[in-house]
């Protein structure tokens, strides 16, 4: 096992220990926010047939060329097409014919004349303004031409896809399976949220912040409740988590004389990577999987308070469990930002320093949240991004740029539509 190692090892270290899950079939309208598990390409030409994109008269536009407001052309109007017509008749050079949007071009016809440039006189129609030829027409194929690669396996299914698989004709879709994640809290002092916090005792907060975390990214958790500070208990709850892709508990993985859960995890045959992560919070983090042949579930030891739960969830637990599902992006999307006030610590750790994230034309300012104690949640709260401060840096100087992580991108939002 190592031990104390920098951040980026630590992940490297996970991704390379992260198996991708297998697939399942989910109907479409199961679909939303999963993973696709196939590379979807068309049997179909959309759309399927030339087709009108007003209201109007298709024509020849050879037939209309001198057609102008004061000098219009008359045609003949032949007949009418209806959307979802079927067997369209040829329109004979020199008449018109009633279309309606989306209805199938006729043979014969290159172009649409949309109605307010047209007038109707009873089986005539005069056309008031000379149509470019192939005018408010949309072509076969314009949108998926017959066998185009759609959309590719690894995105990220939301309603456009949706609607795109709904057009091909798929009711069921291969996607990746969502990791089960099984989450222990461990310490005599926790109870759950209507507990009685007398004493001194705490909700354990952390079941609640990891277990929405697994599902804000498509995981499923699966709790395992509050084990007391006792090897037996802790090993009892474990167990019951080993069928689970992943294991998540926090607390009791630190050096204290009560923090049983790395021995237990070394009992159920869990061989531990590394404990001990060069960052600040969260440097308690051990990682490790279970199994003789390392095919069971991965294991994060995360340490117990909640900003270091929720941060070593976010920068270690999340990129694996999004690598599970196939996902290709499994970071957050990263700003340069200039510091608001100067930033001081000691080397040898990198800070993740919660901050509030600020426009300022084309700048991004970033402020800290105030208070960073790793037992201040309501940092986490405030926090629309994450500011590396690099472990050997010792200080940020106000005006100086760093990277951000961005976790909330309403800092861009605005009070009026942009239009
Ligand atoms: P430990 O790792 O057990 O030393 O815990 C470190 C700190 O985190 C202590 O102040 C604990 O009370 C707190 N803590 C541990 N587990 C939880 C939890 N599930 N929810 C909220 N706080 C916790
Ligand atoms: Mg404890």
């Amino acid at each position: 096992m190592k031990r104390d190692i920098p951040a980026a090892e630590a992940l490297a270290q996970i991704l390379s220990e992260t198996p991708v899950l297998g697939f399942e079939t989910v109907s479409l309208g199961e679909t939303l926010g999963r993973v696709l598990g196939e590379d979807v390409r068309s049997a179909r030409v959309l759309p399927p047939a030339d087709n009108s994109a007003m209201d109007g008269y298709a024509v020849c536009a050879a037939d209309c060329a001198r057609a102008s407001e004061g000098a219009p052309v008359w045609l003949p109007v032949a007949f009418d097409v209806p959307a979802g017509s079927a067997d369209v008749p040829r329109l004979a050079r020199g008449s018109a014919a009633r279309i309606l949007t989306g209805a199938p071009l006729p043979p014969g016809a290159d172009s649409v004349v949309r109605q307010e440039d047209t007038e109707r006189d009873g089986e005539r129609v005069a056309i008031r303004a000379a149509p470019e030829a192939g005018v408010n027409v949309r072509r076969a194929g314009e949108d998926v031409e017959a066998g185009e690669l759609v959309l590719e396996a690894g995105v990220r299914i939301g309603p456009a896809q949706i609607g795109m698989l709904a057009s091909l004709g798929r009711t069921v879709v291969a996607v990746h399976q969502r990791p089960r994640v099984a989450v222990l809290s461990g310490g005599d002092e926790l109870v759950e949220p209507d507990g009685d916090v007398a004493g001194g005792r705490i909700v354990s907060s952390n079941s609640w912040s990891i277990a929405a975390q697994c599902r804000e990214l498509g995981a499923e958790p699966v709790y395992l409740g509050i084990a007391r500070d006792a090897p037996d208990e802790i090993e009892r709850r474990l167990r019951a988590g080993l069928s689970a892709d992943v294991i998540v508990s926090s607390a009791g993985v630190s050096v204290g004389d009560r923090d049983f859960v790395r021995g237990v995890l070394e009992k159920l045959g869990c061989r531990l990577h590394f404990w001990g992560v060069r960052i600040r919070p969260g440097f308690p983090l051990a990682f490790g999987r279970i199994g003789e042949d390392a095919r069971g579930p991965l294991v994060f030891g995360l340490p117990g308070n909640p900003v270091s739960a929720m941060m070593t969830f976010e920068q270690f637990v999340r990129p694996a469990l999004l690598r599970m599902q196939g996902a290709r992006r499994l970071h957050r999307p990263l700003v340069r930002a200039q510091l608001a006030e100067t930033l001081r610590k000691k080397p040898g750790r990198m800070h993740l320093v919660r901050v509030t994230l600020e426009r300022d034309g084309e700048t991004v300012i970033a402020h800290s949240t105030g208070n960073q104690s790793s037992g201040v949640l309501k940092s986490m709260i405030r926090a629309q991004g994450i500011l590396i401060f690099p472990a050997e840096a010792s200080d940020l100087a106000a005006g100086a740029s760093a990277m951000v992580q961005v976790l909330d991108a309403d800092f861009l939002a605005a009070d009026a539509p942009g239009f």
